[in-house]
């Protein structure tokens, strides 16, 4: 059985960056993930720029822009049955190229879990956790290989189905309605362009993003038993044509956490909280939530209760005020989602008022 100071649960960019921060203030941490890396998720593959401090931080930047991407110029928004229009993407107001950019999530996260090795983390792919408990003050975790791990502190990076928050009753049981995501990569949709392409079926919603070398990322998000009608829509509208290898993820929303930090395990990234898909925030949420957290646990390494209590609260308010602002937009288009019908009475308007469409999307895209 192997001690360490943090044992981080999930290798999504939230648990990769905490693992990387906290490894290189000298703590000992181990990295658990569940898949094989290099993995595919669902996932619209946009890095909103407010991501770009984080990756500085980690001093990764130079090496995600070498990664295969694209830099959207502008998006449009299409609604069946009702048009389209398209807007620039705003500029940022941030210093040096701080640009949207559409970049695989199996390049970015094994980057991120590269960057983490080298700062002299302990990484197990493979190794899916499936059980933790409380023995002598710390905590035990063990996983589906058979392995014991032993960790003052545990950092739940497993995203939207957290299992650890799930076995400690750290997840509210009651669902937001419930709707499913599904995701493919496909070869480029022959007669569309490189814009980033935002739609309003009439079934849900979807998005299409240019990832470059003649690949497309394509999202779509339904309420529950509509996903067939809308798989079917987006098929006939990008001209699909063989049979698709989508991805699928649920639930979609989730009420947040109610406790993102009891007893030395800390709720990190989806596990904690999610965020509408459809403004492409929650890769640089994840990122932020993990920086944050490992300058919370980077001011003691102690298994002293007093400590821990107040790293707990520290991360409770924290992770409250992360979340608490520029997420109006996104809120919105969550509320929108799970009403179609408004979102479809609503549409006219916005076509006819890009100025609108372009204010909103600044309030997304910015630094
Ligand atoms: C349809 C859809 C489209 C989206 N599009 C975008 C977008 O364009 N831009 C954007 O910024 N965000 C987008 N998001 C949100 C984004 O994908 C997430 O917010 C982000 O991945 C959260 O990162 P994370 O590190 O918290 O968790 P994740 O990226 O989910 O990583 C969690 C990791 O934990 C591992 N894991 C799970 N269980 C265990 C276990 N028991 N033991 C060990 N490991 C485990 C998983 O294998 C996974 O690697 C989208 C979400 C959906 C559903």
């Amino acid at each position: 059985m192997n001690a360490f100071d943090v044992i981080i649960i999930g290798a999504g960019p939230a648990g990769s960056t905490c693992a990387t921060l906290c490894s290189e203030a000298g703590q000992r941490v181990l990295l658990l993930e569940a898949s094989r890396f290099p993995r595919d998720k669902v996932c619209g593959d946009c890095l909103n720029p407010a991501a770009w401090p984080v990756l500085e931080r980690l001093v990764v930047e130079e090496r995600v822009r070498a990664l295969t991407s694209t830099t959207p110029e502008k998006i449009r928004f299409s609604v069946a049955d009702a048009g389209s229009t398209e807007i620039p993407v705003p500029k940022s107001q941030g210093k040096g190229n701080t640009s949207e950019l559409v970049v695989r999530r199996r390049d970015l996260d094994e980057l991120l879990v590269e960057r983490a090795i080298e700062a002299g983390v302990q990484f197990q792919d493979g190794s899916p956790v499936t059980a933790l408990r409380k023995v002598s003050g710390q905590w035990e975790v063990t996983t589906s290989t058979g392995d014991y791990h032993l960790g003052k502190r545990i950092v739940a990076a497993d995203g939207r189905n957290s299992v650890t928050a799930r076995y400690l009753g750290m997840h509210t049981s009651r669902r937001r309605k419930g709707r499913i995501g599904l995701q493919v990569h496909i070869p480029h949709p022959t007669g569309y362009d490189s814009a980033l392409e935002m739609r309003i079926y009439r079934h849900g919603y979807g998005g299409l993003a240019d990832l470059g070398n003649g690949l497309a990322n394509l999202c779509l998000v339904a309420n529950d038993g509509e996903m067939k009608e809308l798989r079917k829509e987006a098929e006939i509208h990008y001209g699909l044509t063989s049979a698709c290898a989508w991805r699928s993820i649920t639930p979609i929303s989730r009420a947040s956490a109610p406790h993102v930090a009891r007893e030395g395990v800390f709720l990190c990234g989806d596990a904690a909280r999610v965020v509408e898909p459809f403004t492409g925030e929650g890769i640089s949420f994840a990122l932020r939530s993990g920086a944050l957290l490992a300058d919370i646990l980077n001011t003691g390494k102690s298994d002293c209760t007093k400590v821990q209590a107040s790293q707990e609260e520290l991360y409770r308010r924290g992770h409250r005020d992360l979340y608490r602002s520029g997420l109006l937009v996104n809120r919105l288009t969550c509320l929108l989602s799970e009403h179609p019908k408004i979102a479809h009475a609503l549409s006219p308007f916005l076509l006819k008022h890009p100025n609108l469409l372009t204010f909103l999307t600044s309030k997304v895209i910015s630094i």
